[in-house]
């Protein structure tokens, strides 16, 4: 969900506009030069920050195409974060921007691989999560970022998972 589909990393920029936040993922903390508490403090601190976050450039072209997809169920497979109010801003977000009844597909995991079983596909961006979700039997796709191992690709995410999910 994040940095897939939701712009969190813009989200951030917006919160430290006077900082230079890279591209380069989660060095935040350490670019920032703020403890991981302060990094949270301040999130936390925000209102409705993760409802207000903007779709990715190409997030919501990425759930049309899959919702195009014959034979295909899909969910929202997103990390509870070190903070205590994400959950329920991700459950507003969904409720925003795709209705109520888009909340029912939130799967709240740090360890995403726990949902990878034959035939499940995981679409993230960072390489951890993709490589644990092959390995327990999944198959797991890029979302090209900067800071993966697809980012030779991240000029088009869109195109190069529906590639991969046409040859699977
Ligand atoms: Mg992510």
């Amino acid at each position: 969900m994040d940095d897939v589909v939701v712009d969190l990393l813009g989200g951030l920029r917006k919160l430290w506009p006077d900082r230079e936040i890279g591209d380069d993922g989660w060095s935040v903390c350490q670019t920032l030069g703020i403890t991981h508490a302060e990094f949270w403090d301040r999130i936390v601190q925000t209102p409705n920050f993760w409802a207000d976050l903007d779709f990715t450039p190409q997030g919501r072209a990425l759930i049309s195409a899959v919702n195009l997809r014959p034979n295909t169920e899909w969910w929202f497979a997103t990390s509870p974060t070190g903070c205590a109010v994400a959950a329920e801003g991700k459950y507003r977000w969904v409720e925003k921007h795709l209705g109520k009844d888009a909340t029912s597909k939130i799967v709240l995991v740090q360890d995403k691989w726990l949902l990878a079983r034959q035939g499940a596909v995981l679409i993230d961006d960072r390489d951890y999560n993709v490589e644990a979700f092959c390995q327990k039997g999944g198959i797991g796709i890029h979302w090209p970022r900067n800071w993966n191992n697809a980012r030779f690709n991240s000029h088009q995410p869109l195109d190069y998972v529906l590639n991969r999910l046409e040859y699977l």
